[in-house]
């Protein structure tokens, strides 16, 4: 049976609504704030994070020490209930998906199941795989998805995966799994599909 694995922020919800920008702020916050970092270098330094490492909090882990838990849980306390509904449309067609579903994000556990709940989509999902998967290595490292695939004891051949970001959908299809981009695609090679929203994938899902 296939195995749908579903990125979390972006793509589970537009990008229009904008949480991202949010869980953004604490995390500039966390650096001026918690670390002392002057709040001008904050952005570049950043940029340079997300190219050495992928997400900042692994910059930060190296450069600054930081306890992975405590940054966790401080950039993604943000209040999701005046942004985030529960979208029915998407319960429908999750629930007609005759697969075992499973969230794969480079955030955390808990901030997983605090959008899930306020979309009303706690009950769908058999699993949440979070940064924590591979000692905070995030997507689109391959070691996160040599875990997941070993955690639920599949190949990748056997799997589906929807993300909203193209180089996440690229270390995928090196694991030989189907790829939905929920956006726009460039033409990239890696991407089977290519959809507006989420809820889309009721048209599609013959095909995977
Ligand atoms: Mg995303």
């Amino acid at each position: 049976m296939k195995k749908y694995i579903f990125d979390l922020d972006n793509t589970l919800y537009s990008h229009t609504l904008k949480v991202f920008p949010l869980i953004d702020q604490r995390i500039n916050m966390y650096m001026t704030t918690r670390l002392g970092i002057p709040e001008p270098g904050v952005d570049s330094l950043r940029r340079q994070y997300w190219k050495l490492y992928g997400v900042t909090l692994n910059g930060l882990m190296v450069h600054y020490d930081v306890d992975p838990e405590d940054y966790l849980e401080y950039v993604h306390d943000v209040d999701l209930k005046h942004i985030l509904k529960p979208d029915e449309e998407l319960k429908t067609v999750l629930k007609e998906i005759p697969c075992s579903k499973v969230i794969f994000t480079n955030g955390s556990r808990a901030h997983a199941e605090n959008v899930l709940q306020t979309m009303g989509l706690e009950d769908l999902f058999d699993d949440i795989f979070d940064v924590r998967v591979a000692s905070f290595r995030p997507k689109p490292f391959p070691e996160p998805y040599l875990e997941v695939l070993k955690i639920m004891d599949v190949q990748g051949k056997d799997c589906v995966m929807i993300d909203d970001i193209p180089e996440n959908l690229k270390t995928a299809k090196h694991f030989d799994m189907k790829t939905i981009l929920i956006g726009k695609s460039n033409g990239q090679r890696h991407i089977d599909i290519c959809l507006d929203n989420v809820s889309d994938i009721k048209t599609v899902k013959n095909l995977l």
